[in-house]
C-alpha cells in the first residue's frame, strides 16, 4: 500500500510540473490565429517533408520488404522512364556516388529484372518511338507520337485509364512538348512540331496532369492563340510557378511548365552549390534558371492529387533531363539526375508499399551515350579517333564523331572543376542514341512473368501495362509489335 501511495505521489507532481511548463509555453507561444502579412511557406520545400503523425517507416525496410509484398487487385500503375537510361547509367550512379542504400540505388531494390530490346521499325530508336511502345503497345517510327507503323492513332495508356474512369498524370523533367510525355499525352507525325503539341495537350489530351519544363514551347503558342477564356471554360489550371502547383487542388486538369527548356541542372546539387554563378555562367546557350522544385517534388504532389481517385490512377513519371546530359557527355550531371530520378522512384515505392494494388514498373525508352566502363571506353575511342579533335559545337549537332565526345567532356570538365574526369570509372563512348538493350525493372501483380516475355521489348510493357489497368489484351496483336 505504502509503494502505491508512493507512486501516486510522485505520479501527481510529474502531472502537475507538465501541467505548469504548458501553462507556461502556451503563455509565450504565438497567438493561434496567424497574421496575415506572415511569411508562406517556402515552395521549393519538399511536400514530404510536412509533418505527420504516423511513424515513417524506414526507405530501408520498405526496400528489404519489396521482394516479398502481397498483393491484392491491381488499381494503379506508375511507370518510370529514365530517358536514354543505358545499361550503364546505374551502375555508373553506384560506382561515382557510392550510391544510395547500401551501395546502390532504390530502384534496383526492385526484386523483378530484365533486359529489354527498344529498336523500332526503322532501327535505332528515338524518344518518340520508344515513348510510343511503351505507352501505346506498338512498335512503331521514328518521330511519329502515339502511332503505330502504318501511321494509324492508337490508343495509350493514359486515355485507356482515363476510360476506365481512373486519373492520370505525365510529368517530367524535360520540356513537355518533348517526345516522351508527349507520347503518353497527344498523337502526331512529327515530335518536332512543338508547338502543336502544347495545342493538342490543351485541346485534346485527356491527362488531368502534365508537368514538367517547356514554357517557352507555349508561350510561342501563346503569341500566336489566346487561351485565357479556354482554360476557364475547360476547367485547365495553367501555370509556370511551383506554389500555384502546390496550392492545386485537383479540380479540372493541371498544364503546368515550370522552366524555359528542362532541368538542364540537377536542382538539388546546384541550388546548394556555393560556385554556381561562376560555374553555370559558361553554359550560356541554355536556360541555367533553376527549377523550384524536384522531380521527386512532382512526383509526391502528382501521387497526393491522382490518388484521391477510388477507381486508382496510371502515372508516369521521366527522368528527362537523363537524355540531355548524356547527349553531352555531362558524367557527373548524369549521376546527379539518376539521383533525383532515384528519389523520385522511392516517393512511388513508399506508396507502393502502402497500398499494395499499385504496379512500379522503372525502365527506359533507349539508350544515349553508350556509356561503358573506362577501359573498353578508352579501347574504343582509341580506336575510332582518327579524325581530328574539332572543337565545334554547331559541327555536333549535325554528326556524331568522337571528337563530339571530347568536345563535350572537354565542356563538362569546365562544369567540375573538383572532379578530375578522366579519373571515372566509366566514359560516353557517343554523343548519339544506339539500339543497345536497356534495363527494366518492377514490382506488383504479374512483373514477374512480364520478365520472362520472349525477347522482351518495350512494347511488351506496354501492352502489360494496358493489360493491368484494364483486365483486357492492349495494344499490338502481332509478335513483332507492329500489326
Ligand atoms: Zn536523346
Amino acid at each position: 500500500m505504502k509503494k502505491r501511495n508512493l507512486i501516486k505521489s510522485i505520479l501527481a507532481l510529474v502531472l502537475a510540473l507538465i501541467m505548469a511548463l504548458c501553462l507556461i509555453s502556451c503563455q509565450t507561444d504565438t497567438p493561434a490565429v496567424t497574421p496575415t502579412n506572415a511569411p508562406v511557406e517556402d515552395p521549393t520545400e519538399s511536400p514530404t517533408e510536412a509533418p505527420t503523425a504516423e511513424p515513417v517507416v524506414p526507405m530501408e525496410e520498405i526496400l528489404a520488404a519489396l521482394a516479398n509484398l502481397q498483393y491484392g487487385e491491381v488499381k494503379n500503375v506508375i511507370l518510370y522512364i529514365g530517358d536514354g537510361m543505358g545499361e550503364n547509367h546505374v551502375p555508373a550512379t553506384d560506382a561515382i556516388t557510392g550510391g544510395r542504400y547500401n551501395g546502390k540505388l532504390a530502384l534496383e531494390y526492385l526484386p523483378n529484372t530484365a533486359v529489354v530490346k527498344t529498336d523500332c521499325t526503322e532501327g535505332e530508336p528515338d524518344s518518340a518511338s520508344g515513348g510510343t511502345a511503351l505507352s501505346t503497345g506498338y512498335k512503331g517510327k521514328r518521330k511519329q507520337l502515339g502511332l503505330n507503323n502504318a501511321g494509324v492513332e492508337v490508343q495509350n495508356v493514359v486515355e485507356l485509364a482515363n476510360s476506365l474512369g481512373k486519373s492520370t498524370g505525365a510529368i517530367t523533367t524535360e520540356s513537355i512538348v518533348d517526345a516522351t510525355p508527349a507520347a503518353f499525352t497527344i498523337h502526331a507525325k512529327n515530335r518536332n512540331d512543338e508547338s502543336k503539341i502544347a495545342q493538342l495537350q490543351i485541346e485534346t489530351s485527356v491527362a488531368d496532369i502534365i508537368m514538367g519544363g517547356g514554357k517557352a514551347m507555349y508561350d510561342k503558342l501563346f503569341a500566336e492563340q489566346d487561351y485565357t477564356e479556354y482554360f476557364k471554360e475547360h476547367n485547365i489550371t495553367y501555370t509556370n510557378s511551383w506554389a500555384d502547383v502546390l496550392a492545386w487542388n485537383g479540380q479540372g486538369r493541371l498544364i503546368a511548365p515550370m522552366v524555359e527548356d528542362y532541368w538542364f541542372y540537377d536542382k538539388d546539387y546546384w541550388s546548394e552549390n556555393p560556385d554556381k554563378d561562376t560555374l553555370l555562367a559558361t553554359d550560356t546557350e541554355k536556360d541555367s534558371t533553376l527549377a523550384e522544385c524536384s522531380l521527386a517534388d512532382m512526383t509526391q504532389k502528382a501521387i497526393d492529387i491522382l490518388s484521391q481517385n477510388e477507381k486508382g490512377f496510371f502515372l508516369m513519371v521521366e527522368g528527362g533531363a537523363l537524355d540531355e546530359v548524356a547527349h553531352n557527355t555531362d558524367l557527373m550531371e548524369l549521376t546527379r539526375h539518376m539521383t533525383a530520378f532515384d528519389k523520385a522512384i522511392e516517393v512511388g515505392l513508399r506508396y507502393a508499399y502502402e497500398h499494395k494494388d499499385t504496379i512500379i514498373i522503372v525502365t527506359a525508352d533507349h539508350n544515349t551515350g553508350a556509356l561503358k566502363d573506362k577501359e573498353t571506353a578508352d579501347t574504343y575511342i582509341t580506336k575510332h579517333s582518327k579524325d581530328n579533335y574539332i572543337s565545334n559545337d554547331q559541327y555536333c549537332w549535325e554528326s556524331t564523331g568522337i571528337h563530339c565526345v571530347l568536345e563535350g567532356e572537354r565542356i563538362a570538365q569546365a562544369k567540375n572543376p573538383g572532379v578530375d574526369l578522366s579519373t571515372l570509372p566509366y566514359r560516353f563512348t557517343t554523343i548519339a542514341h544506339t539500339t543497345d538493350k536497356v534495363n527494366v525493372w518492377a514490382v506488383g501483380p504479374g512483373t514477374d512473368e512480364l520478365m520472362t516475355t520472349e525477347k522482351l521489348a518495350s512494347f511488351h510493357i506496354g501492352k502489360f501495362i494496358g493489360k493491368a489497368l484494364s483486365g483486357e489484351e492492349f495494344g499490338s496483336t502481332d509478335a513483332k509489335g507492329i500489326k
